[in-house]
């Protein structure tokens, strides 16, 4: 089972084995995708994580 979320800009989403690994891989999305994001938005954008199927 791993975590993972669905970018709220729409551009595809991010997968990882566990929420701490997740939050890098949004970080580095955000960092490379969205700049305009600030960690609190990050923050509830990984309120939005779940188990992926
Ligand atoms: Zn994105």
């Amino acid at each position: 089972m791993s975590r993972e979320i669905h970018c709220p800009m729409g551009d595809g989403h991010l997968e990882a084995d566990d929420d701490e690994q997740l939050l890098e891989k949004v970080r580095a999305h955000a960092a490379e995708a969205h700049p305009e994001l600030t960690d609190e938005q990050i923050q509830q954008v990984m309120a939005g994580a779940h188990d992926s199927h």
